[in-house]
């Protein structure tokens, strides 16, 4: 938990979310300004700023991330989907908690903007 971060205190349910999924490494959430119908955030656990540091902590809550988005594509019937991570502010990160968004419900841009 780092005290300022947004994303640790909606784990720690200090904040509220809209609950979409959870397990003892991922929770998945609406995103609060959503960019597509359907836009969640998945979201690991543990406080680590972006994808690559988690990949370097644990392969497998990052390989975890990968399958709740399956399982919640799978339940909710999500077959065309974009999934991002965006790293640095720069390419639009501004929770330095690693996310993988989950994006549906629209036609997407190649390449994207
Ligand atoms: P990024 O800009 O890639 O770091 O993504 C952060 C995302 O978190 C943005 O899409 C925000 O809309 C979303 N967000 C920020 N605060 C909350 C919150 N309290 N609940 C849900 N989503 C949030
Ligand atoms: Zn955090």
């Amino acid at each position: 938990m780092t005290t300022e971060c947004i994303f640790c205190k909606i784990i720690d349910g200090e904040i509220p979310s809209e609950l979409i999924y959870k397990d003892d490494n991922v929770i998945a959430f609406k995103d609060l300004n959503p960019q597509a119908p359907t836009h969640i955030l998945f979201v690991p656990t543990i406080h680590v700023e972006n994808a690559a540091e988690l990949a370097k902590i644990s392969p497998v809550v990052l390989g975890a991330l990968f399958k709740a988005v399956g399982k919640v594509a799978q339940d909710r019937v999500i077959t065309d989907y974009r999934t991002v991570f965006n790293t640095g502010a720069g390419a639009g990160q501004s929770v330095f908690h690693a996310h993988l968004d989950l994006l549906s419900g629209r036609e997407f841009d190649w390449p994207p903007g």
